[in-house]
């Protein structure tokens, strides 16, 4: 009786698209995606792949998927006709015309890419001067039918089995404590790397430059980090005070950024205007500094984060107290490191503008909707890499071993920041499919930051000669992380007598000049 009556449900999910698709009686046309799904998990009959001009092919791994600009599939490893194994991208098309089609001969970011993976593709085919061609039409390990609604449903969410780092094991066996503890010592290395850069920068140009540099390098993000620079080169940005206005900042920034030449002026708003007409009376005393508007990339950047926008920010904080008088007074205004990042966004939090929070640039027409300079994401980033880092460098050049735990401290209870694909490849790498490496915290972040670097950096995508599981297993074998309870003090604490910054009982580097301290 039970199954007798209509399947409503049933009947529902055959209506959704990935069910209809492949009924045999009208077959529609194949998501690229499902393709994508099915090499990414590699449900293929692994034994009998053959490209089409019929070079047998063996895949290693299948490579990490990239959901951004370039191939789909980055670091693969795959041998063909027994010869040694090759590293290199996949291309995932539809159809073999695709990579013509859309441009990959041609594209620089394609010429990693060792294979082309592509539905069905005619025997012999081979174009000459591209790479092999793959067709999975006849290599899938389940026919379509069934594997269609899961490549659709289940496999976005899984993570294929061939993703997993060797490490997943050994730290999934360890206590989360300790995991805990081998995460907060990579993110005190971090911090410590930074800081030393820091101090060695100043060192050069002296402290405010230093952390100027560093400001608008990370306000450029990746793409504008060296125009950011160029730009404060030639405003011969140090912080000190000037008495320019946010406006008069402004005009100086943007025009030398190349924001405010004819090209840009098309849109002739009031703000154009006024800042055209500061500009026109200083802009000679540039001559020859000026960046062409090609010298900045805008392509990747979501419209907020645009760098006329950026430069906003900056111009902000330049006509406000100088920036490390603020950040020196925050870090010792002796409150709880709890909200303390409240406090210090509360202190450099852009102030609301009436023509930037609704305009993406100069030439944009005016949004409705307020788009706020900086995000507290971006600002965690900040923090993270520039504020944070510099304040320690400080701390231990003027021999300041409370200021600089205070710091450490602050580094450690820092909320997270924005996730991003490499945090989220290096945490599926490093957990699998068990236990997540949750990032609660900045910092944590920071440790899968540089794990990746350390370790994944320097191995390939199989964890080929990466010697991180085994040092994970041997930290397992020491007694006092054997257990769940593990001594939460461990073998980084600094025990009395150790030198300052090293401690020659455990060969731990500390982040600190100090005898003890306390772990957040
Ligand atoms: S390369 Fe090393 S650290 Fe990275 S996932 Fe593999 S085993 Fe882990």
């Amino acid at each position: 009786m039970l199954y007798s009556e209509p399947d409503i449900y049933l009947l529902w999910r055959r209506e959704t698209h990935a069910i209809q698709i492949f009924s045999e009686s009208a077959p529609g046309p194949l998501p690229e995606r499902w393709l994508q799904q099915a090499w990414r998990h590699q449900r293929l009959d692994r034994s009998r792949l053959r490209t089409a001009d019929g070079r047998r092919v063996r895949v290693l791994h299948p490579g990490f998927w990239n959901r951004g600009a370039g191939p789909d599939f980055r670091d693969a490893i795959v041998s063909m006709d027994g010869a040694p194994a090759i590293r290199g991208a996949i291309e995932v098309d539809l159809d073999i015309a695709g990579w013509r089609q859309h441009g990959h001969d041609r594209n620089p970011a394609f010429r990693e890419v060792i294979l082309r993976v592509v539905w069905s593709a005619p025997a012999a085919a081979a174009e000459p001067q591209s790479p092999p061609v793959l067709a999975l039409e006849d290599a899938l390990d389940t026919p379509l039918q069934t594997l269609g609604p899961w490549l659709e449903e289940e496999a976005p969410l899984l993570l294929p089995q061939l993703l997993t780092g060797r490490c997943s094991g050994p730290l999934a066996a360890l206590p989360a404590k300790v995991v805990s503890r081998i995460l907060e010592q990579a993110a005190d290395v971090r911090l410590r790397r930074k800081s030393e850069e820091f101090a060695a920068r100043a060192g050069v140009v002296g402290w405010n430059r230093a952390l100027w540099e560093g400001v608008l390098a990370a306000l450029g993000y990746r793409h504008n980090h060296w125009p950011m620079r160029r730009v404060a080169e030639v405003l011969d940005i140090d912080g000190s005070s000037r008495s320019w206005s946010a406006l008069e900042w402004e005009v100086r920034l943007l025009g030398v950024g190349g924001f405010l030449e004819a090209g840009a002026r098309r849109r002739e708003s009031d703000r154009v205007r006024e800042l055209w007409h500061l500009w026109w009376r200083i802009r000679d005393s540039f001559h020859g500094e000026l960046l062409p508007t090609f010298a900045w990339h805008s392509g990747r950047n979501r419209p907020l984060n645009l760098p006329e926008r950026r430069l906003i920010v900056a111009a902000q904080w330049l006509a406000s107290r100088p920036l490390a008088d603020i950040l020196l007074n925050w870090i010792a205004d002796g409150e709880p490191a709890r909200s303390s990042d409240s406090r210090l966004w509360e202190r450099l939090k852009p102030t609301p503008d009436g023509f930037w929070d609704h305009h993406w640039t100069l030439r944009t027409a005016r949004n409705e909707k307020v788009g706020p300079l900086l995000g507290r994401p971006r600002f965690t980033d900040l923090a993270m890499n520039i504020f944070l880092p510099w304040l320690h460098a400080q701390a231990t050049a003027t021999g300041r071993p409370a200021l600089c735990s205070v710091v450490r401290e602050r580094y450690h209870r820092w909320p997270k920041g924005e996730d991003n694909a490499v945090l989220r490849l290096a945490r599926q790498r490093l957990a699998g499919n068990g236990p997540t490496i949750g990032p609660k915290t900045a910092a944590t972040q920071q440790a899968l930051l540089q794990i990746a670097r350390d370790f994944c950096g320097h191995s390939d995508a199989l964890c080929r000669s990466c010697r991180f599981p085994a040092m994970v297993r041997r930290w397992a074998e020491t007694p006092a992380n054997a257990t769940s309870e593990g001594d939460a003090g461990g073998t980084d604490r600094i025990e009395s007598g150790c030198r300052p910054g090293q401690c020659p009982k455990h060969a731990v580097s500390h982040p600190c000049p100090e005898p003890s301290r306390s772990t957040t």
